[in-house]
């Protein structure tokens, strides 16, 4: 029989569906796990809200880890969370190591809120780390991210904003 701490273990097998490097742990999505009687309960937060994304990724971990449950004929459950609210906060340094590896800049807090509104940033390139760069778009290839370019080596990126 799995323990909670199994279940997030499986938890680490869920890819976030819009930034497939990160699993839905590292993003700092699953809240708790826990097994009452029959029933397993994951309790996730969304991260952005309207994010398409969250109902996906609800539907990803009943998808996965729905049959594993089965096995121990117990049911899972996938509940939301949403307060407090997710905040880019918690993703961990790892996380966005990964982040930056799979080309998007990750999160820098203080240099945000002038970033999104054009000025200059703190946030580098993901591809040849310079600092040179600029916004293009406030939304790049979802809401959750804005569309920059590096002024330094051409290269078009996705920054993920903060919240
Ligand atoms: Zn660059």
């Amino acid at each position: 029989m799995r323990s909670p701490n199994d279940w997030v273990s499986l938890l680490e097998t869920v890819p976030d569906p819009e930034i497939p490097v990160l699993n839905v742990v590292e993003m700092g999505i699953v809240r708790s796990v826990e097994c009452p009687g029959n029933s397993i309960i994951i309790k996730i937060t969304p991260t952005y809200m309207g994010c398409p994304a969250m109902d996906a990724i609800a539907d990803d971990i009943q998808a996965k880890l729905g049959p594993i449950a089965m096995e121990e004929s117990k049911t899972l459950r996938v509940e939301l969370v949403y307060s407090p609210a997710w905040t880019t906060d918690w993703l961990d340094d790892a996380a966005k190591a990964k982040l930056e590896k799979y080309g998007i800049a990750p999160p820098v807090k203080t240099s945000d809120k002038r970033a999104l509104q054009g000025e200059p940033s703190e946030i580098h390139c993901p591809h040849c780390k310079s600092k040179d760069t600029r916004l293009v778009s406030l939304f790049g290839s979802t809401a959750c991210k804005a569309h920059y370019q590096c002024n330094s080596c051409s290269e078009p990126f996705d920054y993920f904003k903060c919240i």
